[in-house]
């Protein structure tokens, strides 16, 4: 039988209704909307694109966006003064530094002077630090997504099984860290990993975020098993996950498709988050 598949694009629309709503909620309330700024360094056509999306998905729902488009051969210092700037600029509730960064740049290193009360990407070392301690504070967006599609699928994390395969700052991580505050049992994988196929087996809920197109196999997924695709592979066919989408939907209990799973989610809580840091920030204002 066929597995539930989880639809991304439709749970995302309904966290972004949500949060268009809280935002004339919030705007009714203070008289001003929550401001995203991007920063996007050089003229990658890739990175162009992401950031125009979150430009529109922003204003879409009602916040004020602003961009900060810089030439390629920007100097450290003058991406410093802009990110010290928009640190201190009350109308600007979230910051977020495209990466990659052209060459000559630290992405970790210039990600890091974000003031982590508006690190809506959730990346800074703080806001990292906060979430290991279970510390209120920004998420990591991909992960929060994967942890609304299984709330979604009504997947029971307390006690259960999970498997996540990669271990990335960006997203196997903190993914583990939110499956750990679910009390989870979290088992993380990467290149390293001995008999990958036998570990994922375990699982009651796996999930791959690797990078590899089509790497997790049938025989790797437990009969029921509920199945995460975090990838996104560029392949001579089109866009594909690490999962094996048509076999391994075969045997798991409910699956994310690729396009149109996890990837959808990321921006949904983009936007979550920049309307937290929002509110962090009236909140802190009040109490000052
Ligand atoms: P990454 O930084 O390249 O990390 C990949 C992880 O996979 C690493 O931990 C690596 O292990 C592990 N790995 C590589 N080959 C492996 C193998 N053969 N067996 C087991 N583990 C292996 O990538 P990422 O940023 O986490 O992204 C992973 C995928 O998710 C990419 O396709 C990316 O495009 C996608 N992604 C999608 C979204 C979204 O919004 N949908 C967001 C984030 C990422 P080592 O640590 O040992 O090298």
């Amino acid at each position: 039988m066929s597995a539930q598949i989880i639809d991304g694009k439709a749970i995302a629309a309904g966290v972004r209704s949500a949060v268009a709503h809280d935002v004339e909620g919030f705007a009714e309330q203070f008289g001003e909307r929550p401001g995203l700024a991007t920063i996007l360094v050089g003229d990658d056509p890739g990175s162009a694109v992401y950031v125009a999306g979150k430009q529109k998905a922003s204003a879409e729902v009602g916040m004020e966006p602003s961009n900060y488009p810089l030439p390629a051969d920007t100097s450290r210092e003058d991406l410093v003064a802009l990110i010290e700037r928009l640190n201190d600029d009350s109308l600007v509730d979230g910051i977020l530094l495209q990466l990659p960064l052209p060459g000559h740049l630290d992405g970790v290193e210039l990600t890091g002077l974000i003031d982590a009360d508006k690190d809506v990407d959730g990346l800074t070392p703080v806001s990292a630090g906060r979430l290991t301690l279970g510390i209120d504070g920004l998420r990591p967006c991909t992960p929060q997504g994967v942890m609304a599609l299984l709330e979604s699928a009504g997947a029971q994390l307390e006690g259960a099984e999970v498997v996540v395969i990669g271990r990335s700052n960006l997203f196997g991580k903190p993914m583990a860290q939110l499956l750990l505050e679910a009390n989870a049992t979290v088992t993380t994988c990467h290149s390293r990993t001995t008999d990958l196929p036998a570990v994922c087996r375990r699982a009651d809920v796996l999930i791959a975020a690797v990078g590899r197109a089509r790497m997790v196999k049938a025989d790797w997924v437990k009969p029921g098993a509920i199945v995460v695709d975090v990838g996104m592979n560029r392949t001579h066919d089109g866009l594909a996950g690490d999962v094996d989408f048509d076999a391994v939907n075969e045997v798991a209990s409910a699956i994310t498709p690729v396009p149109g799973g996890v990837g959808p989610m990321t921006i949904a809580f983009l936007l979550r988050n920049t309307l937290q840091a929002a509110r962090m920030a009236r909140a802190k204002g009040a109490s000052i």
